[in-house]
């Protein structure tokens, strides 16, 4: 029939199309050049695709600080346990974040010595089961981007306009342009050209990271995430660095992303957070990095509800994770890369997301 026909015909101009990019794309590599992807989900499909491995040896993609549980500080983590131990409260969160350790421990060590620690995929669902079990406290350890941010800020107006006394929030949401204003600062930096994370920039907008041409004159663009966006991306860099071209930002992804982003969503993350310093970990403290609830809401905040206060121990670790998130070192250069760290035994959260950059680097066995 018409429709398969055009399906096959599809396929086969997207064949031909990636074929003519990666050839260009080899062909316009002179020189060594460090591109960065940012969000956990080019890092994964880059890698799935096998896109290394077509590409001139000249190209290095490196992975960045869009993995929300890699970068999430070891105090959120305990912060999380030490609500624990208050009788009656329940901590709910992303699947993910269970192995991810604090300072001592991890929530999953909590859940096997009984503590309620309970998975959600949605935090939404958090509403129902409030309701449902009203002598339960119940506290969301809340961590992502801007990208989960609007459906967080959406779960505690919900709470907050029902009235709901049992169930409070635990931010630990941060912001993109700022991590990335502090890579590029870094005195080393080495990062040439930028991916753009396409589910932020759907939220924000394409606008959201024009800065990165503006002010660092480094070549960046959003693009989606199949494979000839993916290499379209590259395309558009690669051209830039190679060929000293003028400088400029693109939107490769416009069938999702618009300029300004998503009105409902930003106004829904204004209405609830404030911006405020973020903790991330490895990296340190990063000015104007993460949302916080603000006064109208706070009357949810875990923090400030249960008046938390958890002593500060520093953390002595070998995980070469915040260098890997800074696009200074691959998986591979971590000593401990498949020699003490894998998935099963994890010493950092980039071996336990399934974005993080070396659980990816080991399941695809990337050189
Ligand atoms: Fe950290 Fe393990 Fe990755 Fe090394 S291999 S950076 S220890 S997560």
């Amino acid at each position: 029939c018409l429709s398969a026909f055009y399906m096959r015909m599809k396929v086969k101009m997207s064949r031909v199309l990636i074929k003519r990019l990666i050839e260009e794309i080899n062909t316009m590599t002179h020189k060594e050049m460090k591109i960065m992807e940012v969000c956990g989900t080019h890092t994964q499909m880059i890698s799935k695709l096998g896109i290394r491995s077509v590409l001139s040896p000249k190209i290095k993609l490196l992975s960045g600080p869009g993995c929300p549980i890699c970068v999430t500080h070891e105090e959120d983590i305990d912060t999380a346990i030490e609500l624990l131990n208050h009788n009656d409260i329940t901590i709910a969160t992303f699947g993910d974040l269970l192995r991810v350790k604090g300072t001592k421990s991890c929530l999953l060590d909590e859940k096997s010595k009984g503590k309620d620690v309970i998975i959600i995929t949605s935090p939404l669902a958090l509403i129902q089961m409030a309701e449902d079990n009203k002598e339960k406290k119940i506290v969301f350890l809340g961590v992502g981007f801007e990208t989960t941010a609007p459906i967080i800020a959406l779960t505690i107006k919900t709470a907050f306009e029902k009235g709901l006394d049992n169930l409070f929030f635990l931010s630990s949401i941060k912001l993109m342009s700022p991590i990335l204003h502090y890579m590029f600062k870094q005195p080393n930096n080495q990062i040439q050209g930028l991916i753009c994370p396409g589910h932020v920039a759907s939220i924000k907008g394409a606008n959201y990271f024009t800065f990165i041409v503006d002010d660092y004159h480094i070549p960046a663009g959003v693009c989606g995430f199949e494979a000839l966006d993916i290499l379209g991306g590259i395309h558009h860099l690669v051209k830039q660095i190679s060929e000293n071209e003028k400088i400029e930002f693109k939107n490769l992804y416009k069938r999702c992303v618009r300029p300004k982003g998503n009105p409902t969503a930003n106004q829904i993350m204004k209405e609830v957070f404030q911006v405020s310093q973020g903790e991330w970990r490895g990296i340190g403290k990063v000015e104007g990095s993460s949302l916080i609830i603000n006064k109208k809401y706070e009357r949810l905040d875990a923090v400030k509800y249960f008046d938390v206060k958890i002593k500060r121990l520093k953390q002595v670790t070998k995980c070469a994770c915040s260098d890997i998130l800074l696009g200074k070192k691959v998986p591979k250069e971590c000593p401990l890369f498949n020699r003490g760290c894998s998935p099963l035994h994890p010493q950092g959260p980039c071996m336990i997301s399934t974005e993080g950059a070396c659980a990816i680097a080991y399941q695809y066995k990337e050189e």
